[in-house]
């Protein structure tokens, strides 16, 4: 899982690994920072707020990035992931 107490492997989607395979992209930047709720990428479930977001993981990246104020935005995450975030999703 994402650390948030260091950034060697930030923005580096090949570092990501993943135990059980899913469908979708597993790739994102998303699944670095929010757990696949069904194993489906239909909700995801927040590392930082625990937060449960439906929908396509881009939705879960603007909850991340807080990039839509009428969205429920993620009230845990760090600064530094919150630009990273929406330095992707913008
Ligand atoms: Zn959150």
């Amino acid at each position: 899982m994402f650390r948030s107490g260091s950034n060697s492997s930030e923005g580096n989607p090949h570092l990501l690994k993943k135990k059980k395979k899913t469908p979708g992209n597993r790739l994102d930047i998303g699944w670095k920072v929010g757990i696949d709720f069904n194993g489906n990428a239909r909700k995801v479930k927040s590392n930082y707020c625990s937060k449960m977001v439906s929908g396509r993981i881009l939705r879960f990246k603007h909850h991340i990035a807080k990039i839509r104020e009428d969205f429920m935005p993620c009230a845990s995450v760090s600064e530094k992931i919150k630009k990273l975030m929406l330095k992707i999703v913008a």
